[in-house]
């Protein structure tokens, strides 16, 4: 029998573990869960009908799944599990990490016998419920075919690179999310300014080439009708932009634009709450022209 574990039921994790309860149950596998509330895991199980279980009975999984904030919390618990990891075993990180911990990572496990995937995800905790996520994953191609037939919370996957590749795609992805969440926000507040209506102006943005995700999704959703729900933090918004940044230098590249929006983030973070969700950032683009986005 196979023994998939998952560690880290929030936002994002909670839906992806349930989305293996069914895959185990049609091949005859099982599923352990672990979560630092563990009131979590247990409530998990009652709805999913999983398996809440320590870092000891998750460490010897065939395939174990972290969905953690950042890397820091995968080292954490990486290193209370290794005395417990089994041989020949398959880690996927679906945390948008650091490339850079997961070439350590991938290092360390390896002396163990254990493959380390970085697998980070994107689609939202609705791309998540729905089991349509896209999964870009760096590691060894081997090793990805036999974490697929366990990835039941994809739509998409693709094998992007070698270890860290992953994470080094989902940080540019979200740093891209962050110039068109924030440049999408300052045009809207000079319009605002200019008595234009916000509603109408997306109308036109989004039946032209400056639409985007932010515009045509996040800012009429989130923003206008000023209910920004809490779905994915700022914090981590800000994280992955940084990452960008960290990026960028380690290949001794240029992308000034990645790098201002990295900042402004960091600034949004500090003024807004780095828990609110991350459209709220556009709250201190209000406050820095004195007009609300509504
Ligand atoms: P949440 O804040 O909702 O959940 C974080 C999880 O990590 C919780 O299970 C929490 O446990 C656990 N955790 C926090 N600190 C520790 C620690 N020190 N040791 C062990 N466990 C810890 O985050 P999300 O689910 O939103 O995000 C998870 C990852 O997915 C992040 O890397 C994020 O960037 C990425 N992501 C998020 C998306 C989103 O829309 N939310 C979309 C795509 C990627 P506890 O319950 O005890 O607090």
């Amino acid at each position: 029998m196979t023994t998939l574990a998952f560690l880290g039921l929030g936002a994002m994790g909670d839906p992806m573990a349930a989305h293996l309860a069914p895959h185990a149950r049609a091949h005859g596998h099982r599923v352990l869960v672990w979560n630092r509330t563990a009131a979590k895991a247990e409530a998990h199980a009652r709805a999913h009908g999983t398996q809440a279980a320590t870092l000891e009975e998750v460490a010897a999984a065939d395939v174990i799944f972290t969905c953690l904030p950042t890397s820091a919390e995968v080292d954490e618990v990486m290193g209370r599990m290794r005395p417990h990891l089994r041989s020949g075993a398959t880690w996927v990180d679906c945390t948008s990490g650091h490339p850079d911990a997961a070439t350590r990572q991938a290092a360390e496990l390896a002396a163990r016998g254990v493959t380390f995937l970085d697998a980070p995800v994107s689609g939202g905790t609705v791309g998540a419920q729905q089991g349509r996520l896209t999964v870009m994953v760096g590691g060894d191609a081997a090793a990805l075919e036999t974490a697929r037939p366990h990835l039941a919370f994809a739509g998409k996957v693709v094998h992007v690179g070698g270890t860290g590749a992953g994470f080094a795609v989902k940080a540019v992805n979200n740093a891209l999310l962050g110039v068109t969440l924030w440049a999408t926000g300052e045009g809207l507040a000079v319009l605002g300014r200019a008595g234009v209506n916000l509603g109408a102006a997306l109308d036109v943005i989004n039946a032209s080439s400056g639409r985007s995700n932010a515009s045509e999704n996040l800012i009429p959703q989130r923003v206008l009708t000023r209910e920004f729900p809490a779905t994915f933090a700022l914090g981590l918004l800000a994280k992955d932009a940084g990452i960008a940044v960290d990026l960028t230098q380690s290949v001794q590249g240029s992308a000034p634009v990645l790098a201002q929006v990295a900042a402004l983030l960091r600034g949004a973070q500090r003024a807004v709450g780095a828990q609110e969700d991350h459209t709220a950032a556009l709250k201190l683009i209000e406050t820095m022209n004195g007009t609300e986005l509504r």
